[in-house]
């Protein structure tokens, strides 16, 4: 007997991606049953399931950030471990996104569909480099699904922040990053190019390193940037989030340099609008090159595309042979889409709970 059609057993419902033999959503992006989370972040990983598998760490995050709306029951499952769910295997392969993310590879009567929810190919010191696995259908992601985005070496990107100390010895180097996986690996990228003075952090970014931490990801020296001398944070590194680079918050750092650690740092209009002086292009995310890497590496003849440039990633794997179609799971993909947005609700010392990237 032919293997069923993907199309045959998987369905986007107006709860998200929808597994009818298995009967679980996988990052569903409203409260159901039974939910299979790929990672941590608030578009994936959504308060008030029922019950959650996912890897121990996305489970970690999701108590951190919603602690008793974070599900009604946790299941771990480590990467390369399998659970059957209804008449469907699960089982959980790096996605290389932030901590604990995960491609979800489903399996069903000899059909296997990957969701790969967001990843990236890039060296990250947080977690497990991204595993392409070979699949009748392919879903990914297409947050930077644009040729324009080409996404340049991170270390080269973290040592213009670095040298920006010795440019600027009076003033405080202010990042701008997401509170869960661009701040931990902005600051092990730092430490990697041998920086080990203390990286001062604003307190809604404080949790999530002192989580990373306990999960066994060293990020080296940290101190609460709130309640020091002025003069101390002179020509040291303060990672806040993005919101807080133009706010009150950053009036008592001294002549502090706007700085932003983000895929959209491509594009100088964004970085105007912030008022960055030094927009590092960093990102969690594939870019242009990746993305189209990634579908020849896992070769499924479908690729389902779901949030971010859709069409431009469906009209360029068509060109190459592939069923391509654009899904829209409304509600993916408001992590690193629009930083505005994304923190503006973010206030110290309370701990940051809605979007992040
Ligand atoms: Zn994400
Ligand atoms: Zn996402």
């Amino acid at each position: 007997m032919p293997a069923p059609r993907p199309e045959s057993w998987i369905q986007v419902t107006n709860r998200g991606f929808y597994v009818t033999p298995g009967g679980f959503y996988v990052d569903p992006t409203r409260p159901v049953d039974y939910a299979v989370v790929t990672h941590g972040h608030a578009d994936h990983a959504r308060p008030d399931h029922g019950h959650v598998l996912a890897t121990p760490e996305t489970l970690a995050i999701m108590r951190h950030r919603y602690q008793e709306r974070a599900g009604g029951t946790h299941d771990p499952m480590r990467y390369g471990e399998a659970r059957k769910i209804g008449e469907v295997t699960v089982r959980f392969v790096p996605a290389g996104h932030v901590l604990g993310s995960a491609q979800a590879v489903l399996e069903y009567k000899g059909s296997r569909v990957v969701v790969s929810g967001d990843y990236k190919r890039r060296s990250d010191p947080t977690c497990p480099p991204f595993e392409p696995v070979p699949c009748d259908a392919f879903v990914t992601e297409a947050t930077f699904g644009l040729p324009v985005f080409r996404h340049p070496d991170a270390a080269g990107e973290v040592r213009r922040l670095i040298d920006a100390r010795a440019q600027f010895p009076e003033r405080a180097i202010l990042v701008g990053s997401y509170a869960l996986g661009k701040a931990q690996r902005l600051i092990s990228l730092i430490r990697e190019a041998g920086y080990d003075r203390p990286i001062y952090l604003h307190g809604a970014l404080m949790g999530l390193c002192e989580l990373y931490q306990e999960l066994g990801i060293d990020l080296g020296p940290l101190e609460r940037a709130t309640g020091q001398n002025k003069k101390t944070l002179a020509g040291e590194i303060v990672l806040a989030p993005p919101a807080a680079l133009n706010d009150r918050w950053a009036r008592r750092l001294p002549e502090p340099l706007p700085t932003m650690a983000s895929g959209w740092m491509r594009v100088r209009q964004r970085a105007r609008q912030r008022g960055v002086e030094l927009p590092l292009v960093i990102s969690d995310h594939a870019d242009w090159d990746e993305l189209t890497q990634t579908l020849h590496d896992v070769g499924a003849p479908q690729v389902w595309v779901t949030h971010g440039s859709e069409e431009a990633l469906c009209h360029w794997a068509s060109q190459q042979g592939f069923d391509a179609r654009a899904l829209a799971v409304v509600g993916w993909g408001e992590e690193e889409s629009d930083p505005e947005e994304a923190t503006a609700q973010e206030t110290e010392p309370s701990e940051q709970t809605g979007q992040a990237g």
